[in-house]
């Protein structure tokens, strides 16, 4: 285990490791640099990851019970929400994001498909978007493809190339072969294709065949919202950050909390503060540091990093940092089936319908996305009865 002292500087500081920080820690450390990863949550390893629903999953869909192992906890860290800058902010559970090593990747459902062109230039395909600051990227996704490429094979994806015809093009084919289907996906498949839609098997950031020295997927169905305990799923933990701390240039330093990014008298920034499990504040000194730290808390820790010479936060003379934020919104249609459907097994999610990803000015809204089949088993909370498997289209 590299451990690098706080009082010397490294090279680089990374903030989060989980999908971003993982990459970075593994291209930087890999390229000769000494990297420190500091991780507001816990270091698991694959033997944590036990197949205990009251610890790990949402049962009642409440962010307040359970799940909060693996990711950010309300009760420590609330949220507060409001509509407009007159309203008195609430308590609400806004925002949730995977808090361990590997972050969001452990227990994530593991779709991994790429963004398509359009993404890439939707205000100049759509116009503004009232109350939005909609602008196109400063790339396009030719300038992206080939690190989606590498990002594919050196993480582990799973999936057919050419099998959706709203695909973008690609320089590869996927490392690995898709996952077997299940029965939500032949039933999505059935359907879509009788209206003439175009269902394909779902790119998986899941090992279909052993990859890298790590095992395929053994179908547990404790999957989405539970980290792999066979190293199968291609979180940032099982694939990236050993090979990080395998050059001897990185550490990785769990429960460790980050309250601000720290400058010099020149303005330059010179390190991290941050506290750890004892609550021990600490100055990690570095020669620069990457904030990886998801779309809420990076703008979030930028502006806490407040000082004389830089007022409004850092990296925010534009103060549009944290303005604009919008999350990734899902809709759910549920149905329930004449015959069991054995969907407690293996992966959550095998077929995918991208038919209306684009945005569509006739549908009167701005936005698309992709519908993708998957069980819903609950606990109805003023019940004991126990809901057989739905599957929903989301
Ligand atoms: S279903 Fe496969 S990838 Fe998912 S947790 Fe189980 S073994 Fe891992």
């Amino acid at each position: 285990m590299t451990k690098f002292e706080d009082k010397r500087p490294v090279d680089f500081v990374i903030v989060g490791a989980g999908g971003a920080g993982g990459v970075v820690a593994k291209e930087l450390s890999t390229a000769g640099f000494q990297v420190v990863v500091v991780e507001q949550g816990p270091y698991f390893h694959e033997e944590d990851f036990t197949h205990d629903e009251l610890k790990f999953k949402d049962i009642f869909d409440s962010p307040f019970i359970g799940r909060e192992v693996l990711t950010n906890d309300h009760a420590l860290q609330p949220n507060t929400f409001r509509k407009t800058e007159s309203e008195k902010a609430a308590l609400a559970a806004f925002v949730q994001y995977g808090q361990c090593v590997g972050g969001g990747t452990v227990q994530f459902t593991g779709n991994y498909w790429r963004f398509h062109e359009v993404d890439f230039a939707e205000r100049s395909r759509w116009g503004p978007v009232e109350g939005t600051g909609l602008a196109d990227w400063p790339i396009t996704y030719a300038d992206l493809e080939p690190y989606y490429t590498k990002a594919e094979w050196e993480l582990g994806i799973s999936g057919l190339a050419g099998a959706n015809p709203f695909d973008p093009p690609r320089s590869k084919p996927y490392p690995l072969p898709p996952l077997p289907v299940k029965s939500s996906g032949v039933l999505l498949e059935r359907g879509a294709r009788k209206l003439g839609w175009h269902p394909y098997p779902a790119p998986l950031a899941i090992l279909s065949q052993p990859y890298q020295g790590r095992s395929a997927c053994a179908h547990c169905g404790f999957c989405e919202s539970f980290g792999c305990e066979w190293g199968a799923k291609s979180s940032t933990l099982a694939s990236v950050i050993p090979m990080a701390e395998k050059t001897g240039h990185c550490e990785i330093r769990p429960n460790s909390y980050v309250r601000k990014i720290s400058t010099d008298k020149n303005g330059r920034v010179d390190g991290v503060l941050y506290f750890d499990s004892q609550k021990q504040e600490h100055l990690q000194r570095a020669k620069a540091v990457v904030v990886c730290a998801n779309g809420a808390e990076t703008p979030r820790l930028l502006l806490m990093s407040k000082s004389n010479l830089y007022p409004q936060g850092l990296a925010n003379s534009s103060g549009l940092v944290g303005k604009f934020f919008m999350v990734d919104l899902g809709g759910l249609t549920l149905g329930t089936f004449e015959h069991p459907l054995n969907e407690f097994k293996s992966v959550r999610v095998t077929r995918v319908v991208q038919d209306f990803y684009d945005s569509d000015p006739k549908r009167g809204s701005y936005g698309g996305g992709g519908i993708d089949a998957r069980a819903q088993g609950k606990f109805q909370p003023y019940s004991d009865r126990f809901q057989p498997y739905h599957v929903s289209a989301t």
